[in-house]
């Protein structure tokens, strides 16, 4: 299993709290990679897939410390995924070099009611096609990622790109504060599918569906039926 940027910044992150995480749940044994039960994880599924795209988390003060995070799924797929800490006056030096770097043409992922009409794209035509795609993903809570938006100067430049999907979230971990929030990896699944990667936006969408399953089933301590998708994807690697 590769170890990427989330299981880090995870590592970082506890090392900088002054008391033990107390979260709910936090006192559970989980797998340190997946934070499911260990009856019920999932790290012998994950598989790396090819694509163009990258993904950049800015994740809001402990948010890598919950269990119910999807954003690490994103990276456990797509090898260029990025992670930092969200900070308004301190930004990390390597994220602004990467938000530099001419290869990638970064954009913010958020409902394009917040921003100027001038920043939203709505096609695959409107990207520069001499750079890969690097999706910016504000990942907290929905206030949290609201706050992220507003007060992150070094975003201000890159154009944003806006879903509304039709369903509302099958994510029920946490109760979605507006009714179309989705879940990050639910997302990042969206972003692929806007630039034509539909088979690996199906791979991370079913990912999810396994582990939001796998996370509920823990939760209720019980066991894997018959008919899981953990079996379905298992089936399909
Ligand atoms: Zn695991």
């Amino acid at each position: 299993m590769r170890i990427h940027a989330l299981h880090k910044l995870y590592d970082l992150r506890l090392s900088r709290s002054t008391r033990p995480f107390l979260a709910r749940g936090g006192n559970i044994t989980r797998c340190i990679h997946c934070m499911l039960l260990p009856y019920l994880c999932i790290c012998g599924l994950k598989k790396t897939v090819q694509t163009n795209s990258a993904f950049l988390l800015l994740m809001y003060d402990d948010e890598i410390l919950k269990p119910s995070n999807t954003g690490r799924l994103i990276a456990d797929l797509i090898p260029d995924t990025f992670a930092y800490i969200w900070s308004r006056t301190e930004p990390h030096s390597e994220m602004l070099a990467l938000l530099n770097n001419p290869q990638w043409q970064p954009m913010v992922i958020f409902p394009e009611e917040y921003c100027q009409i001038e920043r939203v794209i709505s096609d695959q035509t409107q990207i520069n096609s001499d750079k890969k795609p690097l999706f910016i993903l504000l990942d907290g809570s929905w206030a949290q990622a609201k706050k992220m938006f507003r007060k992150s100067p070094y975003l201000d430049n890159f154009p944003v790109l806006s879903f509304s999907p039709e369903n509302i979230s099958r994510y029920l971990l946490r109760k979605a504060v507006k009714e179309n929030q989705l879940a990050t990896a639910e997302v990042a699944s969206l972003a692929l599918e806007f630039i034509g990667e539909f088979k690996n936006a199906q791979q991370l969408n079913l990912f999810f569906e396994v582990f939001r399953e796998n996370y509920m089933l823990g939760k209720q301590r019980k066991q894997l039926p018959n008919d899981a998708s953990y079996y379905q994807l298992k089936n399909s690697n």
